[in-house]
């Protein structure tokens, strides 16, 4: 029940930066556990010191490192000098599931604020090429940051332009073998960790609530409640706009700026919402289709941070027969990951879905393209 959410405790992650750290993520693990900073760092709390001597690695992605709930990492010294990225787990899983190998071209069709670009650079050992579009200006000078933070400028191209504008027939783009697509959506996977800062007081709220219940019943004649039920609410809308600077874990202020519904999430979305969902599937879709154009391309990875299926699974189905006429299937990025799209068409046990509740990370979808018909040339 709903009451779940507020027992699901979501561990901090980072992930670590090979292309800044200079040593083994094991090694940064060691280092974590055992280092004093020194005095004169103010950044870093006695909390968060104790929290990383807790540091554990990822079960499924080997640079994700976990913290305990609540760990503040922002001003962490290996966070301000780029060998730590402060990103959520599930948005770690899109760079993966690409695979990408030293020495391949990229496109990031919708890259900033550059979290997925950066973790390719660092898959690809900073060697290869990546173009990574994003048609907002303000947003790409962002993506810039995280390039320069991240010590992958060499291999970014970043390029103010909509995506669709781009042909993907032309020379430039002759090489692209991997293309990752993480367009914009509603952000409705994101609404419950975007509210862990927001615990303590709804847990303590929770409680109260509890105890009058329990009191309620003790007292059955005193049952008259308050009406400040909706007080929580409130304070999530809040959050939602306080939010829109983006802190750097995965989520980004293209979705924030957007409005989240409780109930659109539990109950299937309301007409406003569903407006909203289905004129972004549209761009979604196009973008896809788009995005498959590519003549070289050997593996393409969707995601969103969505938990619609208009956004997802539908997308997905509507793409899947011509990606399949073109030489393409869907590929399983995670096949130890149980959690798997809706069983919308035949196919979809390849989707991976991540879920706020159960994974104790953002909701998310990962679908995996990959070109399973060779060329003529190499026979089949
Ligand atoms: N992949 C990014 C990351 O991990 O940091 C987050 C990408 S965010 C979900 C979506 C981005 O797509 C936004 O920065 C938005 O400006 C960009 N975008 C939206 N429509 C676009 C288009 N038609 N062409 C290029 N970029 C677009």
């Amino acid at each position: 029940g709903r009451g779940d959410f507020m027992g699901v405790p979501h561990p901090r992650s980072v992930r670590v930066n090979p292309l800044r750290a200079g040593r083994t993520v094991e090694a940064v693990v060691q280092l974590l556990r055992s280092e004093t900073l020194p005095k004169e760092w103010k950044g870093v709390s006695k909390a968060t010191h104790d929290a990383c001597r807790q540091v554990t690695q990822d079960p499924l992605l080997p640079d994700v490192l976990l913290l305990p709930p609540g760990t503040d990492m922002h001003n962490h010294p290996h966070v301000i000098e780029g060998s730590l990225v402060l990103q959520s787990r599930a948005s770690c899983m899109p760079a993966h599931a690409l695979q990408p190998k030293p020495g391949w071209t990229c496109v990031d069709c919708c890259a900033a604020p550059g979290n997925k670009t950066t973790h390719v650079a660092a898959l690809m050992q900073g060697k290869g090429r990546i173009i990574a579009f994003d048609k907002d200006p303000s947003r790409l000078r962002r993506l810039q940051a995280t390039a320069q933070l991240a010590g992958a400028v060499d291999v970014i191209d970043a390029r103010c332009q909509d995506v669709l504008s781009l042909d993907p027939a032309s020379p430039e783009f002759a090489q692209v073998q991997g293309v990752i697509l993480d367009p914009s959506c509603s952000g409705s996977g994101t609404v419950f960790t975007r509210m862990d800062h927001l615990l303590p007081s709804i847990q303590r709220r929770q409680q109260q609530q509890l105890q009058q219940h329990n009191q309620e019943q003790q007292h059955q004649e005193n049952a008259e409640t308050s009406g400040e039920g909706d007080s929580s609410e409130e304070g999530l809308s809040d959050n939602d706009r306080d939010m829109t600077e983006d802190d750097g874990q995965g989520k980004d202020s293209d979705t924030h700026e957007q409005h989240h519904s409780m109930e659109g999430l539990e109950e299937g979305l309301g007409p406003a919402d569903l407006e909203r969902v289905r004129h972004l599937a549209n761009f979604q879709t196009r973008a896809l289709r788009h995005a498959l154009c590519f003549p070289a391309l050997e593996r393409l990875v969707y995601s969103t941070c969505s938990v619609h299926k208009e956004e997802n699974e539908e997308v997905v189905r509507a793409v899947l027969e011509q990606a399949q006429a073109a030489g393409f299937d869907l590929v399983d990025p995670f096949p130890s990951w149980p959690f798997r799209g809706l069983p919308l068409f035949p196919g979809s046990e390849k989707l991976v879905r991540t879920d706020a509740f159960r994974d104790g990370t953002d909701g998310f979808f990962v679908a995996v393209f990959a070109r399973v018909k060779k060329d003529k040339k190499e026979g089949s």
